[in-house]
């Protein structure tokens, strides 16, 4: 089988409210960049970039990397990650190029599993709990009143997810009143606090010490994800797990969370890691640290497939991120309806390669030409 045709497809959707993270940041647009790679046997495969700058992975995908890539057999997967992603490394160890192969590489391992009928998990080692499930937790509280996000929390709390994330990170007193009001209305469920890097050692260390009081599930992205021995600190001084990685690249950039000591659950996204191939390669670094897994994912339809189908294999993976915030190119990606019970656990989808299809009328409606 050879590669024909690699192109990128911009989607884009304005949000009906804007979404409040840390230190009154907000966001009221999403974006996303599809990668379609095509191929002479008529199998086409889709993959997903992080792209809220979608023009960036775009560029890179369709400038720099189909170039070579037309001609290439779409199932040397390893071989085409490694001239990817270390043969130009000078200029491309983290950020949007290697988004733009994490797309690239999703595509691969899609068109792999529609050419051996197979779902990706099958293909990497099959279900590893053997139950044919993984357990999700609701994605995310945004910033407002504490009332307000108190009430969304046990809405999700009464769909029967087991824990709910919620974003903070506007300084110790509007925190805690957040945390106490959600707390108070969801029972035994847990919950995980975002702070989106917002917070320098001194707060964030202040903070957590308020978060140990409630008995916090983990603690994520409170500082920047360059100070890592700052991670590695509040780690040490917090009796409350710290979870990151949705900001850190591949394999090598883990493995220095993982020696320094600085994370307890690690956030890999598939979309900017570095994709399949290489979130596999992080899990079975982080089982030799004895880290757990949580797969960052907050995209389409398209990066939730993906992100099931590595759980579903990956035997030190937990908890999938589970939007809950009705975003339109979600589950409507999917080519089967997505199954989940009434405790939060989400059944894998076993179609060929991903699952997901593109959609005419959700393609013609969010499209940035
Ligand atoms: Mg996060």
């Amino acid at each position: 089988m050879k590669i024909t045709d690699v192109k990128v497809i911009k989607l884009g959707v304005q949000l009906p409210k804007p979404l409040g993270l840390s230190k009154g940041r907000e966001f009221n647009f999403r974006g996303a960049a599809l990668v379609i790679i095509d191929t002479d046997e008529g199998i086409q495969g889709i993959g997903e970039g992080y792209g809220p700058e979608s023009y960036i992975v775009k560029t890179i995908v369709e400038q720099k990397l189909k170039p070579w890539l037309i001609g290439q057999d779409p199932l040397d997967i390893e071989r085409l990650w490694c001239r990817m992603l270390t043969t130009t490394v000078y200029w491309d160890q983290k950020g949007q190029g290697v988004s733009a192969v994490s797309g690239v590489d999703m595509a691969l391992w899609d068109i792999a599993g529609k050419h051996y009928g197979a779902p990706i998990y099958k293909l990497l080692g099959g279900d590893a709990r053997g139950n044919g499930k993984v357990q999700a937790y609701a994605s995310d509280l945004f910033w407002d009143t504490p009332e307000i996000m108190a009430e969304s929390a046990r809405k999700f709390a009464l769909q029967g997810f087991p824990a709910v994330k919620t974003h903070l990170g506007r300084g110790l007193t509007e925190d805690e009143k957040r945390v106490k009001a959600i707390k108070d209305v969801i029972g035994d469920v847990d919950l995980m606090i975002d702070m989106n890097c917002g917070y320098n050692r001194v707060e964030a260390l202040k903070v957590g010490k308020m978060l140990e009081k409630y008995d916090i599930y983990w603690y994520e992205e409170p500082l920047s994800p360059y100070d890592i021995a700052g991670l590695a600190y509040l780690k040490d001084k917090l009796d409350i797990p710290i979870a990151t990685g949705e900001n850190e690249y591949t394999k090598w950039g883990f493995k220095e969370l993982f020696l320094k000591n600085a994370v307890d659950f690690a956030m890999p996204d598939i979309m900017r890691c570095g994709g399949i191939t290489e979130t596999k390669k992080i899990c079975a670094l982080a089982e030799a640290f004895d880290v757990i897994c949580t797969l960052h994912n907050y995209t389409t339809g398209v990066g939730l497939a993906a992100t099931l189908q590595v759980m579903a294999c990956t035997p030190n993976c937990e908890w999938l991120e589970f939007d809950v915030t009705d975003y339109v190119l979600y589950e409507s990606l999917l080519k089967n309806p997505l199954e989940i019970d009434g405790k939060g656990m989400v059944k894998i989808p076993t179609d060929p390669g991903l699952g997901v299809e593109l959609k005419n009328h959700l393609i013609d409606n969010y499209l940035i030409t």
